[in-house]
């Protein structure tokens, strides 16, 4: 359980306590992608940053994860100079196929739909991202990594907070701890976040009536870089190519029927995965296990507060449809670090809620609305109540028939609507 006092008065600067050990501009507890993203943009601006995370380096990048990243993320990675070792490990899709069940009015988004010429988004394991971004890190001057460690305190002041980390043990089996005084503390340590509890920022949201299992299969035929979403009435099911021919399944259903489809032997999972996806892609070989995740909607009520700035996971999450969490969480990172580095740059507190709320502004309401669009799609589409099949079935057409709606609709599915940040 994480301790959070708050000692108002208190000048860290002129009386440190003898134990800090180390002084920073920024410290970043949580180097999940959200958190690594931030630090990795903090580069070149001339502040010291630590970045703190719980698990050893080659456990984090062993998580099985897999994420759609959009267009913005990729353009984000690029400016912060991790791109090019990111890129040749991920998957292209160059055609986004929408369907309501098996109605044949499909909605089918092309790059050129866009302007462009080549692909509508990406598909990445979890490693494929994490690992650049690690070494990247871990060739920085500018970041110490605390890592494995925990943070266990933190204590906020006038002008700075002051963590207590515990550290992986010593050659002698005692467990080292640290203690770093920081201007500002960003919790970026995901969607149950000990630094939110503990601050007392409360949150809004709920939890689905579904969970989402995950897993990954081979298909006979190639998957031709295309992303499906599939809607039926138990909820959304999407198809995302990986490298090797290989595709991610996320489909999400009511809690029941997920453990049950988890439950079932290898040969009756892919029979129900067909009769959901068709056999457009021939024989489907499972390549391991599944997992189910359990779904929800959440916001927090606030971002930041003095000292202290949420981002990604702990700030938000949302249903996986459309995969947009991730993206939303590269998105923060980006926009904190362009606050950041100008309050840097003008000698501003950067730990003052004045300078935070910049970012609180830009990011609280845009996420919002990404939020309401994944739950918007998700109510719309897991029903079988006629007047809403006519309705969605409707709303299919008008994507298909009117242009600008399919455009709008594909723009803020790959993160170009909204205010950009710049690297
Ligand atoms: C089934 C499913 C499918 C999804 N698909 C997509 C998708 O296609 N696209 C997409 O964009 N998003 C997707 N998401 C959402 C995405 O998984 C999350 O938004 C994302 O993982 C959040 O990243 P994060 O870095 O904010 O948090 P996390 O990944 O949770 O990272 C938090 C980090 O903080 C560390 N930590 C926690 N506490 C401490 C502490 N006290 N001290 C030090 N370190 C600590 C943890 O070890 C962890 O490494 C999906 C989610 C689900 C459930």
């Amino acid at each position: 359980m994480l301790q959070s006092v708050s000692q108002p008065s208190s000048d860290v600067n002129r009386a440190l306590p003898q134990e800090v050990n180390m002084t920073c501009d920024v410290a970043i507890v949580g180097g999940g992608v959200a958190g690594a993203t931030l630090a990795a943009a903090l580069k070149n601006a001339g502040m010291k940053v630590a970045l703190l995370e719980l698990q050893p380096q080659a456990v984090a990048a062993a998580k099985t994860q897999v994420y759609a990243i959009s267009l913005l993320s990729a353009q984000i990675f690029e400016d912060i100079g991790v791109w090019e070792q990111i890129r040749p490990q991920i998957t292209p899709f160059k055609k986004i196929r929408l369907s309501d069940a098996d109605y044949p009015g499909v909605v089918e988004f092309y790059p050129e739909d866009l302007g462009k010429k080549e692909e509508l988004g990406y598909v990445a394991e979890h490693g494929a991202l994490i690992k650049p971004l690690q070494d990247f890190l871990n060739a920085s001057d500018h970041i110490t990594w605390f890592c494995p460690a925990e943070l266990v305190k933190v204590d906020y002041k006038s002008d700075g907070v002051i963590l207590e980390v515990r550290g992986a043990a010593d050659a002698d089996g005692k467990a080292v701890s640290h203690r770093i005084r920081s201007q500002l503390l960003v919790a970026a340590d995901g969607s149950k976040s000990p630094i939110r509890s503990a601050a007392g920022i409360p949150t809004d949201g709920w939890k689905y009536w579904q969970s989402c299992i995950t897993t990954k299969i081979k298909p006979e035929k190639p998957h031709n870089n295309i992303a499906y979403e599939k809607f039926w009435p138990s909820g959304p099911f999407a198809i995302l190519p990986l490298t090797g021919n290989r595709c991610n399944v996320v489909w999400t259903a009511p809690h029941a029927e997920a453990q049950a489809l988890a439950a079932l032997d290898d040969a009756a999972f892919l029979q129900e995965l067909k009769r959901r996806y068709g056999d457009q892609m021939g024989e489907l070989e499972l390549l391991g296990p599944r997992f189910v995740w359990s779904v929800q909607l959440m916001q927090s009520r606030h971002y930041v507060k003095d000292r202290l700035a949420l981002v990604g996971d702990a700030a938000h999450c949302c249903h996986p449809v459309g995969g947009q969490g991730l993206n939303l969480g590269i998105r923060d990172a980006a926009a904190l670090a362009q606050v950041l580095k100008n309050a840097y740059r003008k000698n501003a507190d950067m730990g003052s809620r004045q300078v935070l709320q910049e970012y609180e502004r830009w990011r609280q309401w845009e996420n919002l609305t990404i939020l309401g669009f994944t739950d918007f799609l998700d109510r719309m589409f897991s029903h079988n109540f006629w007047p809403l099949v006519a309705l969605r079935r409707l709303g299919l057409w008008a994507l298909r028939s009117i242009f600008p709606l399919k455009q709008f609709a594909l723009r803020l599915m790959t993160g170009q609507t909204g205010r950009r940040p710049v690297g």
